[in-house]
């Protein structure tokens, strides 16, 4: 009777959890559907190469192992294959914007299950995977569109260690830009991508901590607080650069790659996220 008992409290005092998850944000039209889709199914592969069990619209249960190829039919090698949730943010670009960050805003960030087979279940957020369109960031508003996004994700998660409870730091959570599109002639190489975002960060942190001060707030009416509210990376700092989000456990890599057409692919992006789950 005792071990039953004790089985019955601990798996009531335990919520479920399912597997990890992995999320994609980024504006519309970067390529996060159609990276969904080539994960899921493989290069105009007729059969499914990965293993998955289920799927609903905008997420699906894919299955990486170590130095394989997402084409890799992990059943048939018997690689031992870690599997987690890759999961879309669907909606209005405002709504997904909104639900995509509060997500993040916990120490430790978890998702519900968008499986429904899982009950709603929690899911630990391994990596968010933030796509971009290398060929937009080219030129027009594109650029401050989806630095604007950015920010926000990349402060929301900086805010994180700063609203910790006690000395344990919240969970490190690393950050991939998808340079996507790499097989138009007219993209930016992913090094350009990375600068041309990190410029435009540091513009949008200095415009808001001048908004901060023009509006009427004085430099000695702002304590350390409001300072970290707004300012995106490490103090001090003239320029921004993702190496500044180190400092809250943020590890930002940019890696170029395209979903569709000639060029460097989706391995690059694979491998990533299959080191992080
Ligand atoms: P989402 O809004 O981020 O989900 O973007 P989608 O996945 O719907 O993609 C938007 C458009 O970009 C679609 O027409 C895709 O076919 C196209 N697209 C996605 N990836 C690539 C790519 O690597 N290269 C090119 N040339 N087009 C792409």
């Amino acid at each position: 009777f005792a071990p039953v008992l004790l089985h019955f409290l601990y798996s009531a005092a335990t919520p479920y959890t399912t597997l990890p998850s992995v999320l994609l944000l980024g504006p519309s039209g970067a390529g996060k559907t159609a990276l969904l889709t080539l994960f899921e199914r493989g290069p105009s592969s007729p059969s499914p190469a990965q293993t998955h069990t289920s799927q609903v619209t905008s997420s699906v249960e894919l299955a990486v192992a170590q130095e394989t190829s997402y084409t890799t039919d992990l059943d048939a090698t018997g690689a031992t294959a870690k599997k987690f949730l890759l999961v879309d943010t669907p909606g209005h670009p405002k709504l997904r914007a909104a639900n995509a960050l509060s997500y993040l805003s916990s120490a430790e960030p978890t998702i519900k299950s968008p499986l429904a087979s899982d009950h709603g279940a929690k899911s630990k957020l391994k990596a968010l995977v933030f796509v971009v369109d290398a060929a937009a960031l080219a030129d027009g508003d594109a650029l401050p569109q989806t630095a604007e996004y950015l920010y926000e994700v990349l402060l929301t998660l900086q805010k994180r260690f700063h609203g910790r409870k006690g000395s344990r730091a919240p969970a490190s959570m690393p950050v991939l830009i998808a340079a996507n599109k790499l097989d138009l002639f007219t993209a930016l190489p992913a090094a350009l991508v990375k600068s041309n975002l990190e410029a435009e960060l540091g513009r949008i942190r200095a415009a808001r901590s001048n908004g901060l001060l023009d509006s009427g707030v004085g430099q000695d009416d702002l304590n350390a607080n409001d300072e970290v509210e707004g300012w995106l990376g490490g103090d001090g700092s003239e320029k921004f650069s993702f190496a500044q989000m180190m400092e809250f456990d943020v590890e930002v890599d940019v890696i170029g790659g395209n979903v569709v057409g000639d060029g460097p692919g989706a391995e690059k992006w694979w491998k990533w996220i299959g080191e992080r789950v």
